[in-house]
């Protein structure tokens, strides 16, 4: 797999990804696995030499915050960064915001935590090199993430690679999860192009291999999706 020297993909049973963003001041990780991943985070952290400062997570499905209490454990005074409307989730507060579409439906594991946020992200914020962009569509709140240095595009589950490239507006049938997972496909499919306008240099989902120069790949899922 080549990927940026910024960034190093953790990923726990092949099927989950989390990352681990180089900054001067230590590592920003990027979403946390399932439960039980906490040893493989730790372990990639210990090879790249450097602690772990923040924690950054996409959005509030199980699979991606499976370990955020176990690592904020590990960590006291660990920066502990989300978008604000997933922040909700993290408490299972699952009443809308207004204005949200009427048939947006709760789709996938929404586990829940017991670690409290200590940034509520909005677009336009940073997270050390990362830039916070709205991916609202597969939960209400994600956000992807923009690496200033290098336009690596850490997406959430706005896009997955397993099984291609696709986006999660539309099942891809090697790779249906992300879909039927989707809280309302309309606003993933808005998002999906959105997010193709910031023509990121590389793609780094939240499930399969990251993606160099992804342009025409997202160009494909996006159409796919329409
Ligand atoms: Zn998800």
């Amino acid at each position: 797999m080549t990927h940026s020297s910024n960034l190093t993909p953790v990923v726990r049973l092949g099927m989950v990804n989390a990352y681990l963003v180089r900054e001067e001041d230590g590592l920003t990780l990027v979403d946390t696995g399932i439960a039980g991943s906490r040893k493989a985070i730790l372990a990639a952290a210990a090879r790249l030499g450097a602690p772990i400062t923040r924690i950054v997570l996409t959005h509030a499905h199980g699979d991606h915050i499976g370990s955020l209490d176990a690592m904020a454990r590990e960590l006291p005074g660990v920066e502990v960064a989300i978008g604000a409307r997933d922040a909700r989730l993290l408490t299972k507060d699952k009443t809308p915001d207004p204005g949200e579409p009427a048939d947006a439906r709760y789709r996938g594991a929404y586990s829940g935590a017991k670690t409290t946020p200590t940034v509520l992200l909005a677009p336009g914020d940073r997270v050390g090199s990362l830039e916070v962009h709205a991916a609202p569509g597969h939960t209400p709140g994600q956000i992807a993430l923009l690496d200033v240095r290098d336009r690596t595009l850490i997406c959430g589950d706005a896009y997955s690679t397993l099984g291609g490239v696709a986006t999660s507006a539309k099942p891809n049938p090697r790779f249906p999860l992300p879909a039927l997972a989707t809280w309302h496909r309309p606003t993933a499919l808005a998002s999906a192009i959105a997010l193709r306008a910031l023509d990121p240099a590389r793609l780094a989902p939240g499930h399969g291999k990251v993606v160099e120069a992804p342009g025409a790949a997202m160009d494909r899922a996006i159409a796919t999706a329409s």
